[in-house]
């Protein structure tokens, strides 16, 4: 068995590791999940690394795969350098800093080790196999408690001077609005993600805009997103007006995207795509009112992930196998 047509991919979350080992024709071929570590006090990156390595051999072994040659893609939640270094991860923060290719390599001997943004690494992995197959320009947008993106133009995954492009979470929205993470104030991920769902909903039950879900919950605090996203699936009015809330500040960060990048397809993913069915068409028609001469633009579309939870790993694995080659 040639080595290079199989490459492991390791999505790193902050709460879990989804690993895969990936054939070239994007076939996951055995996976792997397990819980992020947090755990603090050494270099950074040890004790993830530490993990990280675990898997791979495990899934070396299990599928008869040379664990010093096949290819490793690891997606990273936060800024990736270059050369491969995790300069910065404001919801990893135990990682920032981290040489995960010199760790992996010192644990388990993998001598071919990408390193790559996870929002750039789910492009990658719906424009060579999902809802981004043919375009040539598109956007992954993921939504989760924070916004994760990539952007493909023209073809080419934009990775930008350092390697930090696409992350579109951290446009402003709002001047001098909420403080993100990331230490700046006003970030589209605090409200467009499953996070500013919960903002919005908090708002409107102590506002008195959702009264059947705060008699169901008992107190306007305890009425939280989910609560939201269930009730819209289920009918109520009220609970799809919310919704219509978070479609107008995802249209926002979209509509910005289209005038600085001609963007015709958004491929969206993460969390809150459960919601997709009452979120995107909505998200959609909002977009369309905030471009300028939208008329004259062919149609867009905003669509959900084909390849759903195994995204970001697809993409951590192409990406590896690409740069092995
Ligand atoms: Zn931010």
């Amino acid at each position: 068995m040639s080595q290079r047509t199989q490459a492991i991919g390791l999505d790193v979350g902050g709460t879990k590791i989804a690993a895969a080992v990936v054939s070239e024709s994007g076939v996951v071929i055995d996976q792997e999940r397990v819980a992020t570590p947090h755990l603090d006090g050494s270099a950074p990156g040890v004790v993830i690394a530490n993990v990280l390595a675990d898997t791979v051999s495990a899934l070396c072994t299990r599928n008869d795969l040379d664990v010093i040659e096949t290819p490793v893609g690891i997606g990273l939640p936060g800024l990736v350098r270059r050369d491969g270094s995790l300069a910065f991860a404001p919801n990893l923060q135990t990682a920032s800093g981290a040489n995960f290719p010199a760790l992996l390599l010192e644990r388990c001997g993998s001598r071919h080790v990408h390193m790559e943004n996870d929002g750039n690494a789910a492009a990658v992995a719906e424009h060579a196999w999902g809802a981004g197959q043919g375009r040539s320009d598109f956007a992954m947008i993921t939504l989760g408690t924070g916004i994760g993106g990539g952007l493909i133009a023209n073809n080419q995954l934009i990775r930008g001077r350092n390697g930090f492009g696409g992350e579109v979470g951290h446009m402003i929205v709002e001047a001098r609005g909420i403080r993100c993470n990331c230490g700046k104030q006003g970030c589209w991920e605090r409200y467009a993600s499953g996070s500013g769902l919960g903002l919005l909903t908090t708002r409107a039950a102590n506002e008195g805009r959702l009264p059947a879900l705060v008699l169901a919950c008992g107190d306007p605090e305890r009425v939280r997103a989910e609560d939201v996203t269930t009730a819209a699936a289920e009918g109520s009015a009220e609970a799809k007006a919310i919704l219509g809330e978070l479609a107008w500040w995802i249209a926002l960060g979209l509509s910005n995207l289209v005038e600085l990048f001609d963007i015709g397809t958004f491929v969206i993913s993460g969390g809150l795509a459960s919601a997709a069915g009452e979120l995107l068409p909505v998200a959609t028609a909002e977009m369309v009112t905030m471009i300028m001469a939208a008329e004259t633009y062919q149609s867009f579309e905003v669509v959900p992930s084909t390849l759903g939870a195994h995204t970001g790993a697809l993409g951590a694995a192409l990406i590896a196998m690409q740069r092995s080659a």
